[in-house]
């Protein structure tokens, strides 16, 4: 049976094209360089996968930065501050992606977006008034002969019409709607233009129909199809990801599509949809049956299953992809760490093809479970995996009701914190990391490749802890913190120290442009033996008499920023990782820390794309996971939290059910949109609305957080209101650090005096 890749990792092995795009923005690379090697990844990539039978092989899965940004770009969607710089094409591309200061000009990049339920981020296109949508580019075709001159006839993939609308960014009072024509038209070109290059199936991808779609986007969708295929000379594909299409799939089975892409993964509805609905039998299903986003094996006896029941519906089938192989790393060939017997569960991209090839063979048998490959595959699903601990499952098991409330209730809590503290009004403090400068990373680098002794590399710390409280008090701040100099990462610092974790070493998935991030892998059930924080600050609450904060990662996080497990649900591994932090919530409070925040930076991330399965499928078991943590903390003890993005306006009432008693957020690159938000639900919880951002080396002026502070008091009580950055401060420079934290307690003393 026939194999198809939806897309394959760009960014290489090694991440090659990062560093080599990083080179050259640093001048170390010519343009040239660039090119040369990008070249050589793509036909890597494509080399790799004919090698492994896939028989629809990707191409303009490759991108520089970003695959929105190429279609855009593609499109002529090209903002005029960034056509005005007169740069040419490539630097106009990359000044799109991250902005641009230099001898030309000076100009923001475009937005960045979560791209649906990942990791990845992704451009987000700007149309303004003049904007002429039209095809201008060559991207897709040049990569499409490239293949072809390697004797790869691939399948072209571009990002769908309707996606790409409903993602753009659009001038004022315009509907989506008003640019269909023209982007119809430049999608026929693009059609038209493939058809003569001889391709023989263009991929178009529309992730947006897994989401909820109105009855106006429903018909757009129809209007756009009925003519782009109207007079189509190439087969096309529709590929669809990240869910199911519930609410289209009748329209997307009755359009002249050739094949059509469906994901059996994410999907939840997906088989019922075909079973129940059809499939028609001139049509090919390409079903996404091997994850794309998760690295653990695939398990044979559940997919031919799954694939038997396509199979009664209609026999024309391709294994696929449930998505992008973007979402995992490149290959296993390069950890050394993972033992063979856990290196025997994963799977990566280049792992997967091997999975399709393997799939593509055992569905065409008459007897698979006879094939050796079926039997080996099956032995990973047949046995117990080592990293049970049955204690801590008979833990989350016990839990009731009562473990997830924290009493007495805040207001009460409010009053006898406000007493214990003693904090003047408006408190200010910072979200936790201070500048993680070179010789602080170093230290850590030493230490782990054992050049310096456990003794020194704490005494080092300890320094730096030290000089931190002392800056902090000097500055003036009222809450104080360690500074995280131990930490490389919140997620892996934590995985690292908690049992159940397995750890890559080369495992990189591209987040956004150069930028890759390693999640650890949740391998078994979570425990902690010993305690994590504590030490640092105790240190840290030892050097001085105002409160030292705690900081910790919360389990949400923690788990959304890991590669889950598929064996339990997440509810489970979240509940296991929430009685792990708990504990530590405790034994600082024991160390007399009164002031402990758990971070919950990621907590969006895994909400479902529909609203009906936000609560059944995630914020139902996400909040309580929080609650969890910080139930059996005194009365006096204040639990903070801090959460990165500032878009929760949907799920305000869920944030302050979380029952925190200060939450400080990202709020001002948005304007401090929040804050009405916040009134309008009357937010019981206080609140530290960041009042600068900390993306920038930009230093605010006392006036300029005066301001701010005054917009916020306008909506906010007195009482409740917190001063604070927008996050932590560990990618910023020391001396920035020290001017805007200064400018920020002035600020706030000025305001003070007239309260
Ligand atoms: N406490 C963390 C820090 O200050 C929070 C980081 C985050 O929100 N991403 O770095
Ligand atoms: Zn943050």
């Amino acid at each position: 049976m026939a194999t198809s890749v939806i897309g394959y990792p760009r960014i290489g092995k090694l991440r090659e094209l990062k560093f080599a795009i990083e080179g050259y923005f640093k001048g170390d690379k010519s343009q040239n360089e660039l090119l040369d090697l990008a070249q050589s990844l793509r036909k890597t990539h494509w080399q790799d996968q004919k090698q492994s039978n896939i028989r629809y092989i990707s191409s303009n899965d490759f991108s520089f930065y970003d695959a929105v940004l190429d279609t855009a770009c593609l499109l002529n969607i090209i903002p005029k501050r960034y056509q005005q710089l007169g740069l040419a094409e490539l630097d106009q591309y990359f000044a799109m992606a991250r902005g641009y200061q230099g001898d030309k000009g000076d100009v923001h990049a475009l937005a960045m977006k979560k791209w649906f339920n990942t990791n990845y981020h992704y451009l987000v296109p700007e149309i303004e008034e003049d904007t002429e949508i039209k095809l201008v580019g060559k991207k897709p075709f040049n990569e499409y002969l490239e293949a072809k001159q390697l004797g790869i006839d691939t399948k072209p993939v571009i990002i769908g019409p309707l996606t790409l609308l409903k993602l753009a960014k659009r001038p004022k009072g315009q509907t989506y709607q008003t640019y269909v024509a023209a982007v119809v038209k430049a999608y026929q070109d693009i059609l038209h233009n493939f058809a003569q290059l001889g391709a023989s199936l263009v991929q178009i991808d529309e992730p947006i129909l897994v989401t909820d779609l109105t009855q106006q986007d429903i018909q757009c969708f129809e209007n756009i199809y009925q003519t782009l295929l109207a007079d189509k000379q190439v087969k096309v594909l529709l590929q669809t990801y990240f869910g199911d299409i519930r609410d289209c799939y009748q329209q997307v089975i009755n359009l002249p599509f050739d094949a059509i892409g469906l994901d059996f993964v994410e999907g939840k509805l997906t088989l019922d949809l075909v079973k129940k609905q059809g499939f028609p039998q001139d049509k090919l299903l390409f079903a996404g049956v091997v994850n794309g986003k998760n690295i653990w094996r695939n398990n044979y006896a559940k997919t031919l299953a799954l694939l038997e029941q396509i199979q009664s519906i209609t026999q024309n089938i391709v294994i696929n992809t449930s998505c992008s192989l973007l979402h995992v790393p490149y290959t296993l060939q390069n950890e050394t760490k993972l033992t063979i017997a856990q290196k025997a569960y994963f799977t990566f991209a280049q792992e997967k093809l091997q999975e399709l090839a393997e799939l593509g063979e055992l569905v065409t048998q008459k007897n698979p479970k006879q094939h050796a490959n079926y039997q080996s595959n099956q032995t990973l699903f047949t046995r117990e995996r080592e990293g049970t601990n049955q204690t801590i499952r008979d833990k989350v098991a016990a839990l009731t009701a009562q473990d997830f409330v924290r009493l007495p209730v805040f207001t009460e809590r409010e009053a006898l914190q406000k007493q214990a503290l003693k904090l003047p009004l408006l408190p200010t403090t910072t979200i936790g990391s201070f500048p993680q400068t070179s010789d602080v990373r170093l230290n850590r680098a030493k230490f782990k490749k054992g050049e310096i002794t456990l003794e020194q590399y704490t005494t080092f710390n300890q320094q730096k802890i030290a000089d931190c409280i002392t800056l902090q008090e000097k500055i003036g701040l009222d809450v104080l913190v360690h500074g995280e100099f131990e930490r490389n990462d919140m997620v892996e610092y934590f995985g690292e120290s908690l049992n159940g974790f397995v750890f890559t070493e080369k495992a990189w998935v591209q987040s956004y442009g150069t930028r890759c991030v390693k999640p650890p892998i949740i391998w078994g059930d979570i425990s902690r033996s010993k305690p994590i924080t504590v030490a640092y600050s105790q240190y840290a609450q030892s050097l001085t008499d105002k409160p030292v904060k705690g900081m910790l990662t919360g389990p949400v996080t923690i788990l959304n920023w890991s590669f889950p497990r598929e064996d339990i649900s997440y509810k489970d591994s979240v509940f296991q990782i929430g009685l792990a932090i708990a504990d530590e919530v405790l034994d600082l409070e024991k160390a007399g820390i009164n002031i402990i925040q758990i971070d919950e930076a990621a907590l969006k991330e895994k909400l479902p794309l529909r609203k009906a399965d936000w609560h059944s499928e995630y914020l139902d078991w996400a909040i309580p996971a929080f609650r969890l943590v910080h139930r059996k903390v005194k009365p006096t003890t204040q639990i903070h939290t801090h959460m990165c993005y500032s878009e929760f306006d949907d799920i305000i009432k869920e944030i302050d059910d979380m029952d925190a008693d200060v939450i400080s957020f990202e709020a001002s690159r948005s304007n401090l949109s929040l804050i009405d938000v916040l009134k309008a639900n009357h937010f019981k919880t206080e609140v530290g609305p960041g009042v600068y951002d900390i993306h920038s080396p930009r230093v605010p002026s006392v006036d300029e957080i005066r301001q701010v502070i005054e917009k916020l008091l306008a909506k906010i009580d007195k009482s409740k209101l917190w001063i604070n950055p927008d996050c932590g401060l560990k990618t910023r420079g020391e001396s920035e650090v020290i001017a805007s934290l200064t400018n920020l307690v002035k600020a706030t003393q000025d305001v003070r005096l007239e309260l």
